[in-house]
């Protein structure tokens, strides 16, 4: 995700352009099949309808009806607890309302909720049921539902009720659209059948989100594959520039790997909020409606769509261990997010600057910017990558005012790592291979080999691309929580990062803060930092600096006034009741990171420098 926030005027657009041509193919669907038990019943033929009557209710209203020879006396239904990747449980059932059943006849089945998500039907010998329901859907992310007078936007995940044990088997779904409102999505349309679409297994079923409005839409070609882009709502938008700018994304992808594995994409742009999601052959993306002005807000914004289109490769289909056929009612583990995201994140801004959007000197910038974050989280020393990516769904989207202290991110961490895994493949091969090589080799060897990849899998194709052991390496970064040390593996392409002192003598507090109408809290506390070390708390409003009112300005400049080792009181308000904390000053630690090229370049760091940087050392 990046962030995207608003600014700069509207530019209407009208134009509604090429209708995407939908192809009859099945979209590129996961390798391997939920797994099936000996002996399982004929498969239960499932379809469903979701209608949309009164949208200013927010609520979508779903038919799901199961015909089925093998029908079983007490048949659950189940409501997915987590969208495929967004690793939170997120109880998508705590929405639905208005259960019922009733036979083919239209007689009421007797049901009972028997845990959290499932709703359990007594089908009494009918072998085909009809269960209806209502889920509220009031909240637009990449990883929900929204439904009012202008829109409907939904995941399957936390739409749709599964048949217990039935992951294998096919759907259909029929939308039933307000008004004249059109509908996107990534899956296969049925032939005949007015917005009826069809999912060969619920993976493919629940990757694909709905977009349903009056939206505006373009499409274009690349490598014969049609890309559709929608975009609901009003913004600053120039949808011929986004098809344009797209295409160059897509191309840069194709490049990678040689081949654009999908009949066709779509990309869904809502203009609310921000954030992105990645499915096999669509992606749901979020940005401010006046996000694509100025240029370095639209090419955030590029990266974000460079993202989510990576990720059909990296996630989607070349899969870590646990992800996917995925488990829907329980946290699907996994130690390789880091380089599920981790490593897209670093692809996505090597295809911003491949595809000509940012310069060589943004791109380091960027790098050495994220250098400075990670070395100023204290939280580096307590947590690995490899750990970070398995308490996903403990930590990474529930962020509190310790997490400095003992979570790394990663997304940050692991495209940091990332960087210095392709440098040192890079020197390592002597510039014959890169990290590229370790995508397409986990692509053809895992994904089209219908295999997931695990850790010791990742490092082997390193391995393999390096020429060498990398085990120092991966203990150190990935599986270790050992400090960096970039310049011993940024050296071999040439780039040396240069640390400078800006604060060097100056007094220093450590406190993270926040002012809001004139009040001064503390958001966090790094440890080892004199505010930390002294007493102050995360909350602690802080009225005064030795008696005198504070803002986060003048703290700033009372502090800057001051040597390290001097004294200050300051006074906070904690829980409602007045306290004096006293804080000894530190030395301001803090360091700014640039990149330079090493003095004295050999002929191989020169030659690889040019490889990667496209330019002359
Ligand atoms: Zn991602």
């Amino acid at each position: 995700m990046r962030t995207i926030t608003s600014k700069s005027t509207a530019c209407l657009i009208l134009a509604v352009l090429a209708i995407f041509s939908m192809s009859k193919e099945t979209p590129g669907q996961p390798q391997r099949q939920p797994a099936a038990t000996q002996n399982r019943p004929a498969t239960p033929e499932i379809s469903y309808t979701v209608s949309m009557s009164k949208p200013w209710t927010h609520l979508l209203e779903v038919q799901m009806r199961v015909r089925w020879n093998e029908m079983p006396r007490a048949l659950e239904l189940k409501m997915p607890v987590w969208t495929p990747g967004s690793y939170l449980v997120r109880e998508y059932a705590r929405h639905v309302q208005d259960f019922d059943a009733k036979n083919a006849a239209g007689a009421d089945l007797q049901w009972e909720k028997i845990n959290k998500n499932t709703w359990q039907v007594n089908t009494a010998g009918a072998k085909e049921i009809v269960a209806s329901y209502r889920v509220y859907s009031n909240e637009l992310t990449v990883r929900t539902n929204e439904l009012n007078d202008e829109h409907a936007f939904w995941n399957n995940t936390a739409l749709l009720l599964f048949p217990k044990g039935q992951l294998a088997a096919p759907s259909t779904i029929t939308v039933n659209p307000y008004s004249n409102w059109k509908v996107a999505t990534g899956l296969p349309p049925v032939s005949g059948r007015a917005n009826t679409f069809r999912a060969e297994n619920f993976d493919i079923l629940y990757d694909a989100p709905f977009e349903v409005s009056n939206f505006k839409e373009i499409s274009f070609q690349s490598h014969g594959k049609p890309h559709r882009i929608v975009v609901d709502g009003e913004g600053n938008y120039d949808l011929n520039r986004l098809a344009t700018d797209f295409a160059k994304i897509v191309d840069e992808g194709y490049k990678i790997f040689g081949e654009l594995p999908y009949e066709n994409y779509l990309f869904i742009v809502n203009l609310r909020g921000r954030g992105g999601l990645e499915h096999l052959n669509s992606t749901a993306l979020q940005v401010d409606r006046f996000g694509f002005k100025p240029q370095s807000r639209y090419e955030s914004f590029l990266g974000l769509v460079a993202h989510e289109h990576f990720h059909l490769w990296n996630v989607k289909r070349i899969r870590p261990d646990a992800l996917g056929p995925f488990d829907y009612e329980n946290e699907n583990y996994t130690r390789l997010l880091w380089v599920a995201e981790g490593t897209t994140s670093y692809y996505d801004s090597l295809i911003m600057r491949r595809a000509g959007f940012v310069t060589d000197k943004e791109f380091l910038e960027a790098k050495a910017s994220a250098i400075k974050q990670l070395q100023e989280r204290p939280g580096r020393f307590e947590t690995s990558l490899e750990e970070a990516s398995l308490d996903a769904w403990i930590k990474y989207y529930r962020q509190d005012e310790n997490s400095i202290n003992n979570q790394i991110s990663y997304y940050d961490k692991g495209e940091i790592v990332s960087f210095l895994l392709d440098a040192e493949i890079r020197s390592a091969s002597g510039g014959a291979r890169s990290l590229d090589d370790v995508m397409r080799h986990l692509y053809n060897e895992f994904y089209k080999k219908n295999r997931n990849y695990t850790s010791q899998d990742f490092q082997r194709a390193a391995e393999t691309a390096a020429g060498r052991s990398l085990d120092e390496f991966f203990a150190n970064y990935v599986r270790g929580r050992a400090e960096i040390d970039y310049d011993a593996i940024l050296s071999g392409v040439g780039l040396r990062l240069e640390a400078a002192e800006p604060n060097k003598g100056k007094a220093y507090l450590g406190a993270d803060l926040t002012e809001e109408g004139g009040r001064v809290t503390v958001r966090s506390l790094p440890a080892g930092t004199p505010a930390y070390e002294h007493g102050l708390n995360a909350a602690d409003q802080i009225i005064a600096i030795d008696g005198h009112r504070a803002s986060i300005a003048r703290l700033d400049s009372y502090i800057g006034e001051k040597k390290p080792g001097d004294k200050i009181r300051l006074t906070v308000f904690r829980f409602d009741r007045l306290h004096d904390v006293n804080v000894t000053l530190g030395p301001d630690p803090r360091k700014s990171y640039s990149f330079r090229t090493v003095s004295n370049p050999t002929d191989l760091q020169k030659r690889l420098y040019r490889d990667y940087m496209n330019n002359e050392l």
